[in-house]
């Protein structure tokens, strides 16, 4: 079963699922984050019901502690547009890192995490259904080490999936390791923005860990028709590993999102990019990277 804001739902009633998205964000560092600052029930609601319309079912808010995450809005979008959303705790990159974190003891930290899962969050007590992770670009940095190590522990004690952020796509082999150190099964962790890096090899790399990637940074290059990315994926489909791929959007920006006077919309992925992708692979590859496989990565396990 995954927490949702629903409720714990089965894996396998997921149905098409981005693991990788942001509906509603409350960036507490405005107004730099401004452009990432997505707070409108009405507008989140209408992006998330072209998602539906799509074929959509579930979409799994990314934002994690101290980066305006909001369970109990998500909750609201859910009931009125009947997708189901799962939130997230943990952390993002050392930058995004809460001021409380560096004044507590790893202990101490980890039942902050545990407490989520446990007991639930805000006013309506819901429970997360993934934790993340993240990491700076050239180094994991110390505080960034210290937070994969508790949450990952968290993470394998309640069985819940891990989704990480790579900055620039780099470092997943090295989060990989830290994370898998902490007896966390790789096939339940799925690590972000890997795509970034346009290097198929490095891609085949994490994923012979057992890891699946997003591709989430889809959308970007509508002139293009994300040409590069559609024959990297297509690659990775002919050489078999299209069931460790998931796709996902990563649109936590106003420019992304028509709703808030954006291109392309939570939809693209499900229409112009499955027009695209299919003229490469089967439509049985396309379910595969939008349903199989992040139901495999988010699906609990014994702990
Ligand atoms: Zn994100």
């Amino acid at each position: 079963m995954i927490n949702t804001v629903t409720g714990p739902v089965k894996a396998s009633k997921l149905g098409t699922t981005y693991i990788h998205e942001h509906v509603i964000v409350h960036p507490n560092e405005l107004p730099a984050f401004e452009p990432y600052s997505l707070t409108n029930v009405d507008k989140s609601s209408r992006e998330v019901e072209s998602f539906v319309r799509a074929g959509g079912s579930t979409i799994v808010d990314l934002t994690p502690l101290n980066f305006g995450r909001d369970p109990d809005a998500l909750y609201e979008v859910s009931m009125r547009t009947g997708a189901t959303i799962v939130f997230t705790t943990g952390f993002h990159k050392d930058a995004h890192i809460p001021r409380w974190f560096f004044e507590m003891g790893d202990a101490e930290i980890a039942e902050v995490i545990e407490g989520e899962i446990e007991h639930g969050v805000g006013e309506l007590h819901l429970k997360p259904g993934v934790v993340k992770v993240g990491t700076s670009l050239d180094a994991i940095l110390p505080s960034e080490k210290r937070a994969i190590r508790i949450c990952s522990s968290v993470a394998r004690n309640a069985g819940l999936a891990m989704v990480t952020h790579c900055d620039k796509g780099r470092l997943a082999l090295e989060q990989l390791a830290e994370i898998s150190a902490r007896g966390v099964e790789l096939e339940h962790v799925c690590v972000s923005h890997t795509d970034l890096t346009l290097d198929a090899d490095y891609l085949k790399r994490v994923m012979d860990t057992g890891a699946c990637i997003s591709f989430d940074h889809v959308g970007r290059d509508l002139e293009g028709g994300d040409h590069e990315r559609v024959s990297i994926l297509a690659e990775l489909v002919r050489s078999g590993y299209g069931d460790r791929v998931c796709l996902a959007g990563d649109m936590g920006k106003k420019s992304y999102l028509p709703a808030y006077g954006g291109k392309p919309g939570f939809a693209y992925i499900l229409t112009t990019l499955r027009d695209r992708l299919l003229e490469h692979i089967d439509a049985r590859d396309f379910e595969r990277m939008v349903r199989d496989n992040p139901q495999r990565v988010l699906d609990g396990y014994e702990s």
